[in-house]
């Protein structure tokens, strides 16, 4: 074996983390005493609730440390069912428990896709997904609109026909709404329509739901028709790290499935992680069981207005108002091919990422992450005068590009 052959073809693939220079730019500015202005956390701050924290311990306590379900507990699959509100068309057979929703995802790639087999992406699709597919041997390919601004990069169910006519291997579509990016949400017509192609082409389509409570102006979450005819290729995953706070690091998702592919998964499950640790399985449970606490949707839902009249003395920057989740994807393609008063023309949003952390501060990941050149994704989870200075920080820093 030669030194190159040492790590597998598929996994030495994998870059690390594009967001890696940005928090070593970050550091070096904290070093010097300069402000820093957060904008990249994938995740919301404030305390885990009281009956979260409770129910883990008792666990705990209770001695609940021994081997599990493998597909995860009876009483948290039946309350993902009430939680998703779908008891009349599914009960624990068509739910599998998760390490966070990231391995429902893997668990799904490995179910239902063959070596080469293609799975199709939106046109925004997050950071993990690519590799996820790769590590399960399938070729993710991404959807991309014809629309690209008119949408704000929404697929539509067109897009999703004219993709396909060209992929005749493809074994799912992977939807992301609300869309971590870019915050858009796909309207209940909009996901009708793609659900529909998927069925009408026999693939999975394969719904990514994880900030479904964090809607804003009074939205409901558009759920997908779910009736005979779209059961069978209909795999929804979801999870507890986004909609409530400081969950993300309990690492609990699931998936809601068919049968058939709910078995193959939690038989795989059996295999290798055996179902994610039992107490944190009864932290979600008391997560999920209760009526939803609006309170961390409200208090983005005012973040997101900061943002937005903060965003309005933003040169070079389109920003649109999210509808979901906490994330405002900037459109800074006006800045691409300026200036920095060093002399460094910005070429691609990794430049003008890098730009305004290392003059301003401002952290933010670059679209590039996500396939988007050009768009910078800006997570508002962050405190308001983090919010306001951050933004007239970079406001200034962007005023200085010629
Ligand atoms: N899907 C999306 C769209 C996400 O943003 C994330 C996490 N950032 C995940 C899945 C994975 O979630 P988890 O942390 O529960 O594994």
């Amino acid at each position: 074996m030669n030194e190159r052959e040492r790590i597998s073809a598929k996994l030495s693939k994998f870059r690390p983390s594009l967001t890696l220079e940005l928090k070593r730019l970050a550091g070096e500015r904290t070093r010097l005493g300069l402000p820093v202005y957060d904008f990249g956390l994938g995740e919301t701050k404030g305390e885990l609730a009281d009956h979260i924290r409770e129910a883990g311990e008792r666990a705990y306590r209770e001695g609940q440390t021994m081997y599990g379900d493998p597909a995860g507990l009876p009483e948290l699959r039946q309350a993902v069912i009430d939680w998703l509100g779908v008891g009349d068309r599914y009960n624990t057979d068509n739910v599998v428990i998760t390490a966070g929703a990231k391995q429902s995802i893997f668990n799904v790639f490995l179910a239902i896709c063959n070596p080469a087999d293609t799975v199709l992406f939106d046109a925004a699709p997050w950071v993990s997904y690519q590799p996820l597919a790769i590590a399960a041997y399938a070729s993710p390919i991404m959807v991309l609109p014809q629309a690209k601004t008119a949408s704000h990069l929404k697929v539509t169910a067109a897009d999703l026909k004219r993709n396909l006519k060209m992929r005749p291997h493809a074994k799912l579509f992977l939807l992301n709404s609300p869309v971590n990016p870019t915050g858009q949400l796909y309207s209940a017509e909009e996901v009708d329509a793609l659900l529909q192609v998927c069925v009408e082409h026999r693939i999975f389509f394969v719904l990514d739901r994880l900030y479904w409570r964090l809607l804003f102006d009074g939205r409901d979450y558009p759920e997908p028709r779910i009736d005979d005819e779209t059961r069978p290729w209909l795999i929804q995953v979801d999870g507890i790290s986004k909609n409530f706070r400081r969950t993300g690091g309990l690492r609990i998702g699931w998936s809601v499935a068919p049968a058939d592919v709910n078995q193959a998964m939690a038989n795989l499950q059996s295999h290798y992680t055996a179902g994610p640790a039992l107490p944190t399985q009864h932290s979600a449970l008391a997560a999920i069981s209760r009526p939803y606490d609006p309170e961390l949707r409200d208090d983005l839902q005012r973040k997101r207005d900061l943002l937005l009249a903060e965003a309005e003395a933003l040169p070079l920057v389109t920003v649109w108002p999210t509808p979901a989740s906490f994330y405002s994807f900037w459109d800074v393609r006006q800045a691409l091919g300026k200036t920095a008063p060093d002399g460094l023309v910005l070429e691609t949003s990794d430049e003008v990422a890098a730009y305004l952390v290392r003059v301003a501060g401002v952290v933010t990941l670059s679209g590039v992450a996500f396939m988007q050149d050009g768009f910078l994704r800006v997570s508002f989870a962050t405190p308001d005068e983090h919010i306001v200075e951050g933004l007239r920080a970079a406001a200034d820093a962007l005023g200085r590009l010629t």
